[in-house]
């Protein structure tokens, strides 16, 4: 019988990888929902193509625009934030939660209801409430599989091992678009810049945030939340060639590195098929071609998003929710230009330092409300710090 799947955040760079592997053997699957937010011709070309029950923008004002591309299709049409969560609401034996941003955290939490499987690509999730998410999934009895690569890569270093013989979990980082340039240069450093990543091709806020490093920052929060291991456990590592995405350290030494191309197709068709492992359309590596894997570490100077990360994992609660809401917001500045590349995370920094002192909520109980509800004071937080820099 055909798998009933569902794309969150269908549109995107993860969500289009998802659509190619499924459309590879598209007689194995049968689409219930897709979600975008903007690109509603793309939205509409795929679910046209894949024979999809739903298509859903997150966007109101694209309704009209949606019907219009769908007209005479068979495909339903919806359009919301609410129509997103209800999408995920609909039966599916496998759920890709791809939405960038916190605005993946109500649809994904409504995946992870169903007792099935969520496909986690939407970091932000667990940054802002990992324990609410992963909770209600084991509630549900949901199998959560991991897709951001470095999660993927531990996941399968960990097959078959003991998690209490685990020392230590590596992430790597590839330093994204500045890694080799000078310090005192980065404040300078434009939209353009930031947006171009040397390893990965992903959409533009996450290669944003390759350059600030907060992506890392915000993965090494998901390798806790994920796997539950120690903040001390979770180290950094950068690697400029993105080919080892994570290691696992065992109490006996050894080392577990996964090793693959840059190309997210692997994460994603690893969570497609797990348990099984299926041929998926990736580069084979020649490492002799390849030569040499270099290392470093990472300089907390140039990148200040990882001691953030560290210092909102020590604080817990949902501080987590300030640290990406502030991050988000600060990069919404970053783009539409009314704050510095090096700003960022100043102003991240200073809505962790008001929020801990000037928020009840963070002690509250992590429901979603509550989330959504530190969530929506931490970007005022942050709004105010960014517009008072410019001032
Ligand atoms: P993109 O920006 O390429 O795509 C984001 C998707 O979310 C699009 O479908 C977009 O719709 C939709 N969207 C945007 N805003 C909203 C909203 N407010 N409500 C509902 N949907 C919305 O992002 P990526 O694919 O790069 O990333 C998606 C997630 O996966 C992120 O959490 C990211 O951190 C994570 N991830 C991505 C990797 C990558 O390689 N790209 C690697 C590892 C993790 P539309 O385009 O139609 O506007
Ligand atoms: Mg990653």
């Amino acid at each position: 019988m055909a798998r009933k799947v569902s794309i969150l955040g269908a549109t995107g760079s993860i969500g289009q990888n998802t659509i190619d592997l499924i459309s590879r053997a598209s007689q194995e699957y049968d689409v219930v929902a897709l979600t975008g937010a903007s690109n509603i011709a793309q939205l509409a070309q795929d679910a046209i193509a894949l024979k999809a029950d739903v298509a859903v923008t997150a966007r109101d004002d694209l309704l009209e625009d949606l019907r219009r591309a769908l007209d005479g299709s068979g495909v339903e049409a919806a359009a919301g934030a609410q129509a997103v969560t209800e999408s995920a609401a609909r039966p599916a034996d496998w759920i890709m939660s791809a939405i960038v941003g916190a605005a993946g955290l109500a649809p994904g939490l409504q995946a992870a209801r169903q007792g099935t499987t969520l496909a986690l690509a939407n970091k932000e999730s667990l940054v802002c409430a990992g324990p609410l998410l992963m909770e209600t999934a084991r509630g549900a009895g949901t199998k959560v599989m991991p897709v951001d690569s470095e999660h993927s890569a531990i996941f399968q270093a960990l097959i078959g091992e003991d998690l209490a013989a685990v020392e230590r979990i590596i992430i790597t980082a590839s330093g994204g678009a500045f890694r080799d340039w000078p310090i005192e240069e980065l404040a300078q450093a434009t939209l353009a810049e930031a947006s171009s990543h040397p390893n990965w091709d992903m959409g533009q806020r996450i290669t944003i945030d390759s350059a600030s490093m907060f992506n890392k920052a915000m993965e090494v929060i998901e390798t806790r939340e994920f796997f539950g291991v120690r903040p001390d456990q979770i180290e950094v590592i950068v690697h400029p060639q993105s080919m080892i995405h994570a290691l696992v350290g065992f109490s006996d030494g050894a080392l577990m590195a996964h090793v693959g191309p840059p190309d997210m197709r692997h994460a994603i068709g690893f969570a497609l098929h797990h348990p099984d492992r299926r041929h998926l359309p990736v580069e084979r590596l020649d490492l002799a071609a390849i030569g040499q894997l270099d290392f470093r570490a990472p300089d907390e100077v140039r990148w200040p998003a990882l001691r953030l990360a560290r210092e909102t994992l020590e604080a817990g609660g949902m501080m987590g929710a300030v640290f990406n809401a502030a991050k988000e917001t600060a990069l919404d500045r970053f783009i539409v230009g009314g704050l510095g590349f090096t700003e960022m995370s100043q102003v991240v920094a200073q809505t962790l330092d008001h929020m801990s002192t000037h928020c009840d909520h963070i002690d509250a109980k992590m429901t979603l409300d509550n989330v959504l509800q530190v969530d929506h004071l931490a970007r005022k937080a942050a709004k105010a710090a960014a517009v008072k820099r410019a001032g």
